[in-house]
């Protein structure tokens, strides 16, 4: 078992990873050879289009860093790596659209830390292309004098998303899409899913490899899907509508919970687990108890935004591929459907509606992730969505 195993297609990428995971561990033993090409890097960009594993394989590498055994997956420095829970592993996902030069500052003043329980301080950013010129100016300054033992791991889609002053300081790792046979096939050889189910789940995730994962394996997530899928055909009055946004941040709400809450126990059971819970004298600590775990509610909070934000995704992503088949069938394309179970549903709004409105429709999908990103109240940001994909003419022309 490793910690990469769940990565699909990147086989290239791992192998880069684990040598350099391997020499880290080199360094830490005074016997690395620093000149090799298998060199440790403190600083890589990891760039590939969404779902491709960007998070899950820098989590990975970061896991593979700071396990003993280079990222053997059981130990539990490697269960808290990969459950963002690991003391020397700080996960930083946007709040905002953007990063600010604040958010930078404080960023930076913590990587400045010594790792507390192995040899490196791991800090992975998710979507380095939304730094702005001035926080991106004093990111540069870390990533060209790295404290000792602080690695940087930077995702971004693309590498010209990102200022070149920064790209050219990392070292590139470049994840490619993995084909849906590949998602399928794993999805059966790893996790024992059902052939038809595996070669299903992996059509609707889009090559979504998580998202593949959980559309196989859990009923609750397939439901969800058909409702949003369903929406299409029941935007037909303005009450509808409205009714069904709240629908769509009730589930996502109740959906994250379920997700995160058993993360959140669990983050103060190990903190009381490590201050002794249950030993004499444990009354002592609780004061220290509770400090500790109010420096966790700020990662407890982020989490939770990060999943919300994630439920969101989904449903755009959902109508987007839902539209994107009423666009193919509009167009004449034999391509095949994402959708194809809902053909029927498909045709007959290709044939009620023009391209020109489809495209209007995804047109506006897009804009409400915008809007989400701007922290748009989400029950009004869905509210307009599905308003204006009943009547695409809303949507002024040009936007
Ligand atoms: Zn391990």
């Amino acid at each position: 078992m490793s910690v990469f195993d769940a990565l699909i297609g990147q086989e290239h990428a791992v192998a880069e990873m684990k040598r350099a995971a391997t020499d880290a561990r080199n360094i830490t033993l005074g016997i690395s050879d620093s000149n090799s090409a298998n060199s440790m890097t403190h600083a890589w960009l990891i760039t590939g289009p969404p779902g491709s594993g960007r998070s899950t394989i820098s989590l990975a590498f970061a896991a593979a860093l700071v396990c003993p055994a280079g990222g053997c997956g059981e130990c539990a420095d490697c269960r808290n790596a990969m459950a963002g829970t690991h003391v020397d592993i700080e996960h930083i996902v946007p709040e905002g659209v953007i990063y600010t030069i604040d958010d930078t500052k404080s960023l930076i003043e913590r990587a400045s830390l010594a790792p507390s329980r192995s040899h490196w301080h791991v800090i992975v950013i998710e979507d380095v292309d939304r730094f702005r010129n001035d926080a991106a100016s004093v990111l540069l300054k870390s990533l060209e004098e790295p404290p000792p033992g602080t690695v940087w791991l930077l995702c971004a889609p693309t590498s010209d998303d990102v200022f070149e002053t920064i790209r050219s300081r990392c070292r590139q790792v470049v994840l490619v899409s993995p084909t849906l046979d590949a998602i399928a096939t794993q999805l059966n050889q790893r996790y024992g899913i059902d052939p038809n189910m595996a070669t299903f789940a992996a059509r609707a995730a889009q090559g979504h490899i998580g998202r593949a994962r959980a559309l196989a394996s859990d009923e609750l997530v397939r439901e969800r899907r058909n409702e949003i899928l369903d929406m299409p055909s029941r935007v037909n009055s303005v009450v509808a509508c409205f009714e069904m946004a709240n629908k769509i941040v009730a589930n996502a709400n109740a959906d994250t919970d379920s997700i995160v809450n058993p993360l959140d126990e669990e983050d103060e059971e190990n903190i009381r687990t490590a201050f002794g819970d249950g030993v004499e004298g444990f009354k002592g600590v609780e004061r220290q108890i509770k400090s500790a775990v109010k420096a966790l509610e700020k990662r407890a909070k982020d989490r939770r935004r990060r999943v919300l934000s994630d439920q969101y995704d989904r449903v755009l992503l959902d109508l987007t591929g839902f539209y994107r088949d009423v666009l193919l069938v509009q167009s004449g394309s034999d391509l095949p459907l994402i959708n194809e179970e809902l053909r029927a549903k498909i045709e007959k709004l290709a044939a009620s509606s023009t391209s020109a409105e489809t495209l209007k429709r995804i047109d506006v999908i897009r804009e409400t992730r915008d809007n989400l990103l701007a922290n748009v109240n989400p029950v009004s940001a869905f509210e307009a969505m599905l308003v204006t994909l009943r009547n695409p003419q809303l949507l002024a022309s040009g936007s």
